[in-house]
């Protein structure tokens, strides 16, 4: 098979959710908010979407899900197209070794988060971006209906309201930072908009498909550009070693991609130059990412033998 050649995606993606539904032990859902703890963990999908818009799926691949951090890579992405390189004076890009929630790090580096992916960091893109455009929820919301070209993604008011009245952590982190002068904004508007992204529903056929700029190197789905070749390949890498909290070692060595997960069990992947992909299923391992997405990833990768080495 030559790199250009495509492959036929949809037995594999058959046979990846022939296997996931022989396979025993799918974790527990997030269970700090109602919403999420109700998911049945069998429930699987899986979606690949190439280049120039195609998609292929399997199971419950148009049923919309809670993306949770997955909306951590949009707003990453939009911020860094305003702002560029100064972003990164005020988040790292370290992987943390720690839980997605984590507070311990950031007083020994001065309330600046060790990358964008935990909620620290993303709190701080959230809360910059917030500053540039005035509404940096809707912006993202703006931006996953035009990629994905479903005009019908919204908010989950029910998710979004249960994350405020569960966020004391969220909370104290944004507080915290803003003592080091490391938000701009009242903690309260940042927070209403950190849960309002936070509970976007999308599918995983929107969410490979709004994922695209990230396999074309930065151009959008009407082809106009969001980000430089180079600020493209900074946010896969920062994917590859963030994305998966305290799991990204172990995510990049069974699937080899950038990737970036949720705690509503979504989980999105880039093969740069060639697809994305986005695959589903609630349950979730001790590090908050989906058990049975994270094996339907191994597969493909090894089924393909695509990758990023
Ligand atoms: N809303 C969740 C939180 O901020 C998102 C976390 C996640 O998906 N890892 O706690």
């Amino acid at each position: 098979m030559t790199a250009t050649s495509s492959y036929a995606y949809e037995p594999i993606l058959e046979r990846i959710a022939e296997e996931i539904e022989r396979t025993p032990g799918r974790g527990r859902p997030a269970d700090y908010i109602p919403a999420l703890a109700a998911c049945d963990p069998r429930r699987f999908g899986m979606a690949v979407a190439e280049l120039d818009g195609t998609v292929y799926g399997v199971g419950d691949w148009r049923q919309p899900f809670s993306t949770q951090s997955i909306t951590k890579v949009f707003t990453l992405a939009l911020d860094l197209a305003r702002e560029g390189d100064e972003l990164w004076e005020h988040v790292g890009r370290e992987p943390s070794g720690n839980p997605f929630n984590s507070l311990v790090q950031l007083e020994y580096e001065n309330g600046r988060p060790r990358n964008p992916f935990i909620n620290a960091g993303a709190l701080v893109v959230t809360d910059r971006l917030m500053t540039r455009t005035g509404d940096a929820a809707g912006e993202l919301l703006t931006f996953l209906r035009e990629e994905s070209g479903n005009a019908s993604l919204d908010f989950d008011k029910e998710v979004a309201a249960s994350e405020t009245a569960n966020g004391d952590r969220n909370a104290a982190l944004a507080h915290f930072m803003a003592s080091y002068g490391n938000i701009d904004n009242d903690v309260p508007a940042l927070l209403d908009q950190y849960f309002r992204q936070c509970s976007v529903e999308a599918s995983c056929a929107d969410l490979a498909l709004a994922t695209g700029f990230l396999a074309r190197h930065g151009i959008r789905a009407d082809g106009s550009r969001l980000l430089t070749r180079s600020q493209a390949k900074q946010v896969n890498a920062v994917m590859l070693t963030c994305g998966t909290y305290d799991a990204a070692g172990d995510f990049a060595y069974r699937v080899g991609l950038p990737g970036k997960s949720g705690v509503g069990g979504g989980i999105i992947a880039v093969v740069p130059g060639r697809c994305t992909l986005c695959v589903w299923s609630p349950g979730l391992d001790e590090r908050g990412n989906s058990v049975a997405g994270v094996a339907a990833l191994d597969r493909f990768t090894t089924l393909t033998g695509l990758s990023v080495f």
